[in-house]
Parts: C-alpha cells; sequence; structure tokens
C-alpha cells in the first residue's frame, strides 16, 4: 500500500485564487512590502519567488534589498517608515537574517497589523489566545493542506516534531485550536518513535534529513513532512527531500510530498495574509 499524496499545488490554488478574488474587492490594490538583508542564495530565491507570486496574484509588491551590514537603527527606520505608511499593508523580513540584527527586536518593530509573518509578540498571543490575528504562514498553510485532503482534526491525536516559532510552535497552536489533542516534540525529547507512534496526525518541522522512518509512524496516519534539505544526488546534482524518509508512504495512510507539499502552501498562505491584512487595515471583513 502507499499513501495517498496530500499534493500542495491544488490545495495552493484555491488559497491563491481566495486571495485574487478578496483583493480584487478591495478599493485598493494590497501592497506587500518584502525585506531582505545580504545576499543569502535561498533567502533570495525565496523572496523572488514570493515577489512572482504577489504580482500574479494581483497584489502590489516591492522588494527591498538591504546590505549584509546593514546597521540595525536603519533597518528599524524602515519598518518604522512602512508600519506608518497608510500604503504599505503588509511587511515581511525574510529569515535568516545576518547574525548582528536580533530576530525579536526586528519582528517587534513592524506593526502588528501589517506583520503578514504572525511573528510579532501580539500576533503570537492572540494565536494561542485564541483570538483574531496573523499566524505564520508554513502553519496555516499546514493546515490549509490538511483542509484541502479532509483530513479530520478534531478529537484526534496530533504530534508535531519541532518547537520553532517559524512552525513547530504556531502549528501546535493552530492543531489545538481545531480541537486536536497535541503534543509537541523536540531535541530533548526522549524516545521520539514512542511518541510518533501514538500520533493520527504526524506533523514534522525538525529540519533532519530523513529523521522520521517507517517504524515511527502509525499504520495509516496521515504526515505532513514540512523539511525541505537540498542533498547531493547523481551525477553531481541536488534533490531536495524532507524531514520523512521515503519508505514512511508504505505505512502512512497520507503523506505530504517534498516538494510539493507544504512549499507551496507558504507562498499562497502569505498573500492571503496579506488580503487579510489589507483588509483589517482599510476596514472591512472578508467577503
Ligand atoms: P529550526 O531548526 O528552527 O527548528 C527545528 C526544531 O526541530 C527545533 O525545535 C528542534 O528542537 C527540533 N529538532 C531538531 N532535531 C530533532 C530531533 N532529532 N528530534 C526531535 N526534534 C528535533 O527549523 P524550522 O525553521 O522549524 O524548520 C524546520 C524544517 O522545515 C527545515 O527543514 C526548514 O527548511 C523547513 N521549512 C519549510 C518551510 C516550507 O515552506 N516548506 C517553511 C519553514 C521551514
Amino acid at each position: 500500500m502507499s499513501a495517498t499524496v496530500l499534493a500542495g499545488a491544488p490545495a495552493a490554488l484555491v488559497l491563491l485564487e481566495e486571495a485574487r478574488r478578496r483583493a480584487a474587492a478591495l478599493p485598493v490594490q494590497p501592497h506587500l512590502h518584502l525585506i531582505r538583508a545580504g545576499s543569502d542564495p535561498a533567502s533570495l530565491s525565496y523572496v523572488r519567488g514570493k515577489d512572482r507570486q504577489a504580482r500574479l496574484t494581483g497584489l502590489r509588491s516591492t522588494v527591498h534589498a538591504l546590505p549584509q551590514d546593514v546597521p540595525l537603527p536603519e533597518l528599524l527606520a524602515l519598518l518604522a517608515r512602512l508600519s506608518a505608511d497608510p500604503e504599505a499593508h503588509g511587511i515581511l523580513v525574510q529569515l535568516p537574517l545576518p547574525a548582528h540584527l536580533p530576530p525579536a527586536a526586528v519582528q517587534a518593530a513592524t506593526d502588528p497589523r501589517k506583520d503578514v509573518d504572525g511573528f510579532h509578540p501580539l500576533n503570537v498571543g492572540c494565536l494561542w489566545a485564541g483570538q483574531p490575528g496573523l499566524a505564520p504562514c508554513t502553519a496555516l498553510g499546514i493546515l490549509a493542506l490538511l483542509r484541502h485532503h479532509q483530513v479530520p482534526l478534531a478529537g484526534r491525536t496530533a504530534v508535531v516534531v519541532g518547537r520553532s516559532p517559524v512552525v513547530g510552535r504556531p502549528v501546535a497552536g493552530l492543531l489545538l485550536a481545531a480541537d486536536a489533542t497535541v503534543t509537541v516534540a523536540h531535541r530533548h525529547t526522549p524516545a521520539l518513535s514512542r511518541l510518533t507512534r501514538q500520533a493520527d496526525v504526524l506533523i514534522v518541522a525538525a529540519g533532519q534529513p530523513h529523521l522520521v522512518t517507517a517504524h515511527m509512524v502509525q499504520p495509516g496516519a496521515t504526515v505532513v513532512d514540512v523539511g525541505i534539505h537540498r542533498l547531493p544526488g547523481a551525477g553531481g546534482q541536488f534533490v531536495l527531500t524532507g524531514d520523512v524518509h521515503p519508505e514512511v508512504a508504505q505505512v502512512a495512510g497520507a503523506l505530504s510530498p517534498v516538494p510539493g507539499g507544504v512549499g507551496p502552501m507558504t507562498v499562497a498562505q502569505l498573500l492571503l495574509n496579506t488580503v487579510q491584512a489589507a483588509e483589517t487595515q482599510l476596514g472591512r471583513s472578508a467577503a
């Protein structure tokens, strides 16, 4: 038996269509500002992809490319200017930042209503308090992927491997809000496989290639692989792989592929967050 594929492309298309429809219903074009510092190749490629998809979806997008050694006050001044600008609706600072820029200070400097990455402490608090706000895109994207493929969550046992503020923690909060019973594992969790084998829904965001193998998965479970790794393949080429070993497809009931699972959901959800932010700032509710 091979697991059902939790494909991201069709699910992302639904989110993008919703973003396009809601953006078109607004009196102004939602404007996303993407800020990056330095020339990390992965960050360059992510920002390029977000900018391109924003334009394709009918949003305005502006990229601010700052030098690797941009002083913190200069970045904070840009965030203050965009936060005060009524024509800027969404602000995203691409991570990772150069080492001299503390992420917490940067994240707290964005107007929470424009914080489309959902990392501002106020938005983090809203997520855990079950109040409306902007939540992190990958976590929302994972929930949207599960919803699209009609994976039930209420009353089910969910295990999240990873507790980063970017994926593990927010996805745990969203699963809890969806009435799942949630356990969060991390690098200090002993006997990981004993926990993961209890999961009806297993979310793996550990950043460790092929950490989860077939014996760690309950037969029939739904497994979402968030990890992305570029590993050397045959003939000097690179292959993209995740945190879940491909053999898990023989045990799981459903499995998200890498690439083509969570990845497309993250960008689509960012654009939906930008439209939501614009609606809030313009005093509109979702159509
Ligand atoms: P991170 O390094 O910030 O966090 C990893 C977490 O996993 C930590 O909490 C750590 O304690 C835990 N962990 C590490 N090794 C473990 C182990 N052996 N057992 C149990 N827990 C362990 O990473 P992140 O930012 O959360 O990203 C995780 C992965 O997801 C990475 O591969 C990243 O590239 C990928 N990612 C993908 C998307 C996407 O859109 N598809 C978005 C964000 C991150």
